[in-house]
């Protein structure tokens, strides 16, 4: 028998190319960090002796959930200002918040907690834009989370960089830093066109192109943000950072909401992907439209949670059934962004995002191993006559029982196997006091 790291055995195992509703029960090999193989339990089992033995009876077995978008170290700032709009939101909350708080050790503790969160929802690798980005690579290598890292780009000085040069410098330096890790690598970042000139748009995406790495931005979240590019540019966002030749490098734009269709040719042409975040825009009320056209034109569409600041929880889970949901109602139609659909944009959707569909997103033999086990004997979950209608409109990340990252098991029957739990929650707590102080104060 030859010998492999872990054996999932006996699970329902999503294969995007199956037409079935309910997969037949199928054994996954995972041997250095890779899908070996995979078949039918019985000849798996004389075949292979793993070190790990992961029962998937009754369990769904699919490829890890990819967060497209998201600002994993504003952990601490979850619920900290709700209800109110976006731009209120962020200068007399969010900013005033940030200035104070940012440090390195925040943004590592801050990134550990939201690294955490995310894989208790089955989340295997998250695309982030923020700042320090040494600290929160650190804390995903702890977690044993996947990350992309993009540092934020402004035109103002931020967190402890005084221009955008400095930011580029820096990214630079990490990418060649984090060059060979498995589980990290890093983004240019700029944060959107109405804080990043012309100038440093431009640098973003050569330095995106020099390193080969990706750009990830927000764009088009708001009606205004779109008028204002209107008056100043001529031109409406997608036309104006093609103007600029951005689509050059490979993008990820956040929000993507107010696209007209010649903004969507584009994005399709130029193989951009769009970030969904509906839990996000409904919450800031900036607005929602019919994806129903984007589909139609060929854009990638993947999925964020945004940060937990503004959404405030980072469930792939609740944003595939909002989403799906929401997009019926709009277009009247409810065939639309079906669940297997939405499973698909869930995580193919994200790994196309990320230019990383040769390595994750599904499961397949030679695939990194990104596996999420989810229980289906419960009430919630029975009786179960499609696995992924069970998965969009029925489950919780509370049924997410276990998380398997490049190989290994970072979260086993929800408990965490790297990270001490009752710590994170003493630093959250700890943190909440004294923001709660600053702001009793200012
Ligand atoms: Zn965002």
């Amino acid at each position: 028998m030859q010998k492999i790291d872990i054996l999932i055995e006996n699970g329902f195992v999503l294969n995007f190319e199956d037409n079935s509703e309910i997969p037949e029960p199928k054994s996954i090999a995972i041997q250095n960090g890779k899908i070996l193989e995979i078949g039918f339990p019985n000849d798996l089992k004389i075949k292979y002796n793993p070190e790990i033995l992961l029962s998937a009876n009754s369990k769904i077995v699919m490829p890890g959930f990819i967060n497209a978008h998201t600002h994993v170290a504003m952990s601490y700032f979850k619920g900290l200002a709700d209800d109110l709009p976006l731009m209120e939101w962020l200068t007399k909350h969010i900013w005033p918040a940030e200035n104070k708080f940012l440090s390195k050790d925040f943004v590592r503790d801050a990134a550990l907690h939201g690294c955490a969160e995310m894989i208790k929802n089955g989340i295997t690798i998250f695309n982030d834009m923020y700042f320090f980005g040494d600290q929160t690579a650190q804390s995903a290598q702890k977690a044993g989370i996947r990350a992309v890292l993009g540092e934020g780009v402004l035109d103002a000085p931020v967190a402890n960089y005084q221009n955008a040069n400095e930011i580029f410098s820096y990214i630079e330096k990490m990418n060649e830093k984090y060059k060979d890790n498995e589980l990290i690598d890093f983004a240019v970042a700029p944060h959107a066109i109405y804080t990043c000139g012309k100038e440093n748009l431009i640098k973003s995406k050569e330095l995106a192109q020099k390193l080969g790495i990706l750009l990830h931005i927000h764009l088009s979240e708001t009606r205004q943000e779109v008028e204002n590019c209107i008056k100043q540019n001529g031109m409406r966002p997608v036309e104006y950072l093609d103007s600029i030749g951005f689509f050059e490098s490979h993008v990820v734009i956040a929000h993507g909401i107010w696209l007209n269709e010649n903004e969507q040719k584009i994005l399709a042409d130029k193989k951009a992907s769009i970030a969904i975040n509906t839990s996000s825009n409904l919450k800031l009320a900036s607005g929602f439209d019919s994806f129903k056209s984007y589909l139609d034109h060929g854009v990638n569409l993947s999925i964020g949670t945004d940060g937990v600041a503004s959404n405030n929880n980072l469930s792939i889970i609740e944003e595939m059934s909002i989403t799906s949901k929401l997009q019926k109602a709009l277009n009247n139609d409810p065939t639309i962004l079906h669940a297997r659909k939405m499973v698909e944009i869930a995580t193919l959707g994200g790994a196309k995002a990320l230019n990383k569909e040769n390595e994750i997103g599904s499961l397949e033999p030679g695939k990194k191993a990104d596996v999420i086990l989810i229980e289906t004997d419960s009430i919630e979950a029975q009786p179960i006559y499609n696995v992924y209608s069970q998965l969009v409109y029925s489950l919780s990340s509370e049924q997410i029982k276990d998380v398997i990252v490049a190989g290994k098991v970072v979260m086993k029957d929800r408990k965490l196997v790297n990270i001490d739990e009752e710590e994170l929650i003493d630093k959250a707590k700890y943190y909440q006091k004294k923001i709660v102080e600053f702001n009793s104060n200012r």
